[in-house]
Order: structure tokens, then sequence, then C-alpha cells
């Protein structure tokens, strides 16, 4: 693990051949000028040296500097687990063999922090300088993550489910330590998966949240099993599960509700119409849905007035062979401005931590794509998706210089179009990274 910077870099002008504000923004012999952390302004070269004379400067030829990567949805502490379980595979059988591989308590003292830590480095490598990161071992995650190299929303894992519904308060007092909190770390809550939170419990955890106001992530319609189980308790997610035998914990008391996983999710106040929300005097929180890989009109209809975001994890699609039921409705989602975000999952069902490469393999699967809406579905959407649109997934005056240096030829030109695409056709791994103005490759 390198040593990260700990001081904040001095004043410094950043330029480039080519700088991308945001991916329709593309300026030729541009960059950024950073003081104390943030971008203090953007623009031509030219006009950034009259501005802040005698500021020291790196000029980068070749490059395109643009907007730290933003990954909405990962498991850092999972990172132990890469190439450990072989796909394509069905995701009940996947759970069982992730439960076998998980270290006992005494072990994950040492593996937890050290796969965080290897997550991490492996975000930076690749030009993710924010996550959104689940942890059911907030107590070991969160202080390795306080002292960066990347900027995390750490959604503490909660799980609630028939008897062991008791655990609940406990599970959320772990999900909200904040002693760990800083410059690089804020913290939000996730309750799990409809197969292991209950719908009273998920009610509690929401209204938890929005009292003080952290965001909140959830796995929703991952699979298509979740329907059935949610109104019967049975099938592959349920009774017939291996695992819940073993567990034993359904009982009589969870509620049943038809209408699958999205409507389930309105129910109990997960997906609130936000126009409702704000007629009421309350600030949406921002909601993170991990995958929702199955959704009919009904259910787009309500993740549009719910102002939820969705983290979609195309090679994780791919991993659990999803498409066998359908491609995954994207595409209709963001022609109803529901935000979609590229995220990788973790490296137990994905090969790499890399977004770049996640819009490659989409690019490949859809060569009519738009690359700039790609580039956004990992830099200004997930910023969204987040809470943090005024912070970080553009360069931006007043925003944190969260900033990544991929070659780009320079006859690509700065049509936004021909830029994007070639950056998602060669997936470059960066040659530099800035989190907070500071130098972590
Ligand atoms: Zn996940």
């Amino acid at each position: 693990m390198p040593e990260f910077p700990t001081e904040l870099a001095p004043g410094q002008i950043i330029i480039a051949d080519a700088l991308m504000t945001q991916p329709r923004e593309i300026i030729a012999q541009a960059g950024i000028a950073v003081e104390h952390g943030r971008i203090a302004a953007v623009g031509p070269a030219v006009q950034l040296r009259s501005r802040f004379p005698g500021m020291r400067e790196q000029h980068f030829s070749d490059h395109i500097l643009c907007p730290g990567f933003v990954n909405a949805h990962t498991h850092l502490e999972l990172s132990f687990l890469v190439g450990k379980i072989q796909g394509p595979i069905a995701f009940p059988d996947w759970v069982l063999q992730l439960i076998a591989q998980m270290p006992q308590p005494a072990e994950a003292a040492h593996v937890i922090p050290d796969a965080t830590q290897r997550g991490a480095a492996e975000c930076i490598r690749f030009g993710v300088t924010t996550v959104g990161d689940i942890t059911r071992w907030p107590e070991l995650t969160r202080p390795i993550l306080a002292g960066g190299p990347v900027r995390v929303v750490s959604f503490g894992e909660i799980t609630a489910l028939g008897k062991r519904r008791h655990t609940l308060q406990a599970r959320l007092d772990a999900a909200l330590t904040s002693h760990a909190v800083g410059e690089y770390l804020s913290i939000g809550l996730s309750p799990h998966a409809p197969y292991s939170v209950e719908g009273p419990a998920l009610r509690r955890i929401v209204a938890v949240a929005e009292s003080r106001h952290l965001p909140l992530a959830m796995h929703l319609a991952e699979n298509a099993e979740e329907g059935e189980f949610l109104a019967t308790l049975d099938g592959p997610l349920g009774r017939s599960w291996p695992l819940m035998q073993r567990l034993d914990i359904i009982d009589e008391q969870v509620p049943r509700f038809r209408g699958g996983p999205i409507h389930w999710g309105r129910h109990y106040e997960l997906l609130l119409d936000k126009r409702r929300k704000t007629v009421a005097g309350l600030s949406p929180i921002p909601v993170v849905l991990a995958h929702v890989n199955y959704a009919d009109d009904t259910d787009l209809k309500i993740l549009a007035e719910s102002g939820a975001s969705v983290a979609w994890c195309p090679r994780t699609h791919a991993y659990f062979d999803h498409s066998r039921h359908g491609e995954h409705p994207w595409r209709k989602m963001l022609s109803r401005c529901i935000p979609v975000c590229l995220s990788t999952d973790s490296l137990a069902s994905n090969p790499d931590l890399s977004l770049l490469r996640e819009a490659r393999h989409v690019l490949q699967c859809h060569p009519q794509t738009s690359a700039v809406v790609l580039m956004e579905m990992i830099t200004t959407l997930p910023a969204q998706a987040l809470g943090l649109s005024q912070q970080v997934g553009r360069l931006a005056a007043g925003f944190s210089a969260d900033a990544v240096l991929l070659p780009l030829d320079r006859s690509v030109g700065t049509d936004a179009n021909a830029v994007c695409r070639a950056i998602v056709h060669n997936a470059p791994e960066p040659a530099a990274v800035w989190v907070m103005g500071r130098r972590m490759k």
C-alpha cells in the first residue's frame, strides 16, 4: 500500500491539451487552478496564468483532464474475494459461496481492513475518486478509509428479518458509527435487500436516515425472485434456499406483500413521491438503488416519482446472467429521467473496480449508445445519486479538486462525442489522479 500525502498541495495550476469540465463540455489548452483542495477557477490556460500569476503550473501534452470518476455502489471490504467465485452463477448459489469464504471474526480484524485498503487503492488506480461503499463491518472499514485516498460515503449495512428482527437497533447503532467521519468519509445507511430486511424494519431505517439527513442505499429488484419471496416467503430466495433453511429465521410475523420489490419499497416509504415530501416541508434524502435489474412500467413510474437513483452494474449483471430474463431497463429509466449510474459492485462478482471498463462493456454490447451519456453515468449522475452534485463529478469553481488525467491523442479534437467515444473505447488507465488537490497517483 503506497503512502498517500497528508498535506494539501499548495496552490497549483493543472493544464492539459484538453479539459473536460463535464462530459458535454471540452475545452482545448485549458485546466484548473487549485487552492486549498478546491477548484478556484476553470478555463483556458492563458486566463488561468494571468489570474494566478506565479502559481506553480503543470502542463500535460496529449492528455485530457477530466472529473474524477464516481462509483455509487461497491463493497471495498469484499476485495479479498477477487477471482474466487467463478461466474456465470445463480445469485443464491453465489451467496452460499460468499458466506462460505467469509472470514471468521478473529480473521476479519485483518482480512477486512486489508481488503478495504486494496479496494481503495484499486479505485485510485482506475481514476475513481469517490465511492458509495457498502460495509457490514463499519468498525473495521471506516478507520481505514478515514485517511483516504478516496472520498467515501460509507453505507453501514443492516439486515433485520424474522427471528433476527430484534438485532435491528444494534445494527443501526453500528451503521451510525461516526467517529471516523472527516474530510474523506461521510456515512449513510444501507438496508440490505428485500429478502434480508422486513418491511417494518425498512420503514424504521428510512425514518432514522431522514431524521439525520443521511443518504440511503439498498439492493432492490436485483433478482427476479424477490417478488415471489415478498409475496410467499418461499422460492429460491425464501424457504427453498438452503441458506434460509440453515438460518431458520423466517417466522409468521414477516409481513407478506404482493406487487414486487419496487411497490414494496414505496409501501415501506423508501420510495415515496418526492413531491409529496417537498409539500410536507421535507427535503428528500439521496436514495441509491443498487441494480434494479427488473422493473416494469408501473415500477418505473414509482422510481421516477421518488427521485431515487439507480446504480446499474453491467459486468456484474452479466456475471449473474440476468439477461436470460431480458435486458436491463436502463435506457427506459434514462428516458423517464431516472438517474442511472454505472457502478462495479464488488470484486466478488466483478473483475475489477474500473468504471471506464464498465462503460466500455456497455458500448461494446450497445454500439449505438452515446458515449457522452456513458461518461455522465460515471461522473455527474453518480455524484447526484450520492448527494454530492455540488462537490464532485464536474470540474467547476468551488468543487473539490478531484481530477483524473487520461492519455488522449490531440488529433481527437474537442467535439464532446468524439472525445467521450475515444475515452470509453480505449478505457485508459489514468496517468495521474488528484483528490482534493492531492496527487494520489
Ligand atoms: Zn452490492
